[in-house]
């Protein structure tokens, strides 16, 4: 007799929405399981969206989604998007030496004659502070940080606009963590990079992006410049995320916390997904799902407390 299988569907993420601006960090933040890597990979199609659109605007102005496009018609995009791992252990191949490990995109896609791509690959290698000598070796007579910085090699030599750094530093030491993020910084500047930065130290977070994301539950929580959103959390979640670190600054100062486990994606509440968690859960929050809506300017949460049609209640939920 055949044992009938059952076949779940987990939705990883849902209705997730923002904007990325030419040469800016957006920082994505939120637990395990909220959903972060998915989204990246989702933007670079490393997983197909099953519903949605990735819009990518295009050096000359046109406007192309990602998440539609043929895999024939994505292979000429796949260079100007680029990701940096989290491993730079794991993440090079032991058998490659330096060269060929930073060169294999450009021979992927054609691009170059062998002595162009030796050219680029050198170069690519002074500006991440390695040395063109360096091409001969292999991985495993690098430091992690060196390692980094041959991924970061690697991603760059291709010459994207959006690059995606998933969890890039944490895999290493604090103060080599500080030397990546400086270079990443300084190639932003010198190559124009947009990067979304994937990560959980918010630490990180803070003094690296320009504007924040937090994902809880598959959903984009709260979306606001960093300072702002360091300085005055309006999401509940995001005050919890921010508690749970021990800040040096007396500007931020946290007494909040959430309760229970972060929400099952295969099983979650009804609602908003945090109303188990939220010490300001109030009469709408178990049954009606809030939307992502505009707080103040450039700033967004998804939270009752901050929907007009709720304000009576939840100002009296907060006195
Ligand atoms: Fe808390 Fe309700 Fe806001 Fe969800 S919608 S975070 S449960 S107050």
């Amino acid at each position: 007799m055949m044992r009938k299988r059952t076949v779940s569907v987990i939705r990883a993420v849902d209705d997730v929405t923002f904007d990325l601006q030419p040469g800016e960090t957006l920082g994505l933040v939120g637990e395990s399981g909220s959903g972060k890597t998915t989204t990246a990979r989702c933007i670079l199609r490393a997983l197909a969206p099953s519903a949605g659109s990735v819009l990518f605007r295009q050096a000359n102005g046109t406007t192309v989604d990602l998440a539609a496009v043929s895999e024939n018609a994505l292979k000429p995009l796949r260079p100007h998007m680029q990701m940096v791992f989290q491993d730079p252990f794991s993440s090079l191949n032991p058998r490659m030496t330096v060269g060929q490990i930073v060169s294999e995109p450009l021979v992927i896609h054609g691009l170059g004659t062998r002595r162009e791509r030796e050219e680029r690959v050198a170069d690519i290698l002074r500006k991440v502070g390695l040395k063109p000598e360096h091409r001969m070796r292999y991985p495993h007579a690098f430091s992690g940080g060196q390692r980094q910085r041959i991924g970061i090699a690697r991603a760059l030599v291709m010459r994207p606009s959006l690059v995606v750094a998933d969890e890039a530093v944490s895999a290493l030491d604090v103060s080599v963590q500080a030397q990546v993020l400086n270079l990443l910084k300084d190639l932003q500047g010198e190559f124009q990079l947009t990067y979304l930065f994937v990560a959980h130290n918010l630490d990180v977070v803070r003094h690296f992006c320009d504007r924040v994301a937090v994902m809880y539950a598959g959903r984009i929580v709260e979306l606001a410049p960093t300072d702002a959103l360091f300085r005055d959390p309006q999401h509940p979640y995001t005050r919890a995320l921010l508690s749970a670190v021990p800040w040096p600054d007396p500007d931020v100062k946290m007494h909040f916390e959430a309760p229970g486990e972060v929400a099952d994606p295969s099983r979650l509440p009804s609602g908003c997904a945090f109303h188990p968690r939220c010490p300001h859960c109030f009469e709408p929050c178990p049954a009606v799902r809030p939307d992502l809506r505009v707080t103040a300017p450039g700033r967004s949460a998804a939270c009752h407390l901050h929907d007009p049609a709720f304000a009576s209640s939840a100002a009296a939920k907060i006195q």
